[in-house]
């Protein structure tokens, strides 16, 4: 594996919501191998988070872990003081928290439907604006990155992927889309990037119950042309390179980091 280079991003700040488990773990280390200073947030699972902080530690890296629900304003509104008053500004917020609360749509309550738009989608929404108010209250750091700040929301195939059974989370992923592309086209002129990452099957506890016998497993492998689940550790090194200057030419866009999974893999050999 390459060395990651601790100059990417030195002397940046980041941020990240739900980096007590799976992906959040994983882009939190890889930001902070890359030289930046992590916020780790988390909603509940403070063992979590201080694990992801001792890594960090451990590694040479400087960290924070900050309880925040990201589905409430005011936890992050405080969330981001907080980090502002440690650290003096952000430069890098990726708004990875998310769930799942599955039902069959007939059966689906409200309170089901509401909790995942809550936190899958308000939370982004809430996380993005409290980053973009300080890129543009901090201004311009040319000695520090290119953009003034770099914004990644923490989509899936499923904005683009229709998922029965599934479809507050689907509804809250295709929000996803145009609320990433919406802002940056909006928030392009004060030099602020804003994208997002879609990870395809990533072995993460969200999606254990889909892996965990290896009946489960091969059945997923056939919606997946590269034929292997992907590791946190994959979408780490690409919000790593995507919060870098390599990447500042790119706004306004959705990485699909997938194996595949949105190449219509049942086509295949039915064509
Ligand atoms: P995960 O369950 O391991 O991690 C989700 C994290 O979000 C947890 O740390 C959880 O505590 C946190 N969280 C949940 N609600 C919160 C709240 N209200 N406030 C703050 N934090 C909260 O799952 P994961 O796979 O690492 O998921 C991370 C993101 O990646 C999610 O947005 C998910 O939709 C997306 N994603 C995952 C996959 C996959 O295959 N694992 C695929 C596509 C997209």
């Amino acid at each position: 594996m390459p060395t990651p280079d601790p100059r990417r991003l030195a002397n940046q700040i980041a941020l990240v919501t739900g980096a007590s488990s799976g992906i959040g773990v994983a882009v939190a280390v890889a930001l902070a191998a890359h030289g930046a200073s992590v916020v780790v947030n988390y909603g509940h699972d403070e063992e979590g988070a201080k694990a992801t902080v001792a890594t960090i530690e451990a590694a040479g890296g400087t960290a924070l872990a900050i309880k925040a629900d990201v589905s409430k304003e005011d936890e992050v509104q405080a969330m981001f003081k907080q980090t502002i008053e440690r650290f003096g500004t952000v430069h890098i917020v990726v708004a990875n928290a998310g769930l799942q609360v599955d039902a069959k749509f007939v059966d689906m309550t409200l309170a089901q439907w509401q909790k995942v738009i809550d936190v899958n989608l308000t939370g982004q929404f809430l996380c993005l604006r409290e980053g973009a108010r300080e890129f543009i209250r901090r201004g311009e750091q040319p000695e520090i990155s290119r953009a003034t700040g770099k914004l990644i929301c923490m989509s899936s195939v499923h904005e683009v992927i229709p998922w029965a059974g599934h479809v507050n989370y689907a509804a809250s992923k295709g929000g996803i889309m145009q609320l990433m592309k919406s802002t940056a086209q909006e928030l392009a002129p004060h030099k602020i990037r804003v994208n997002s990452i879609a990870p395809g099957a990533i072995a993460t506890p969200i999606n254990l119950s889909a892996r965990d016998t290896p009946e489960e497993e091969k059945a997923l492998l056939t919606l997946i042309p590269y034929n292997r689940v992907g590791d946190p550790a994959d979408i780490g090194n690409l919000a790593a390179w995507l919060a870098s200057d390599e990447a500042d030419y790119i706004t306004g866009q959705t990485i699909f980091m997938d194996g595949g999974m949105t190449l219509y893999p049942g086509f295949a050999d039915n064509g």
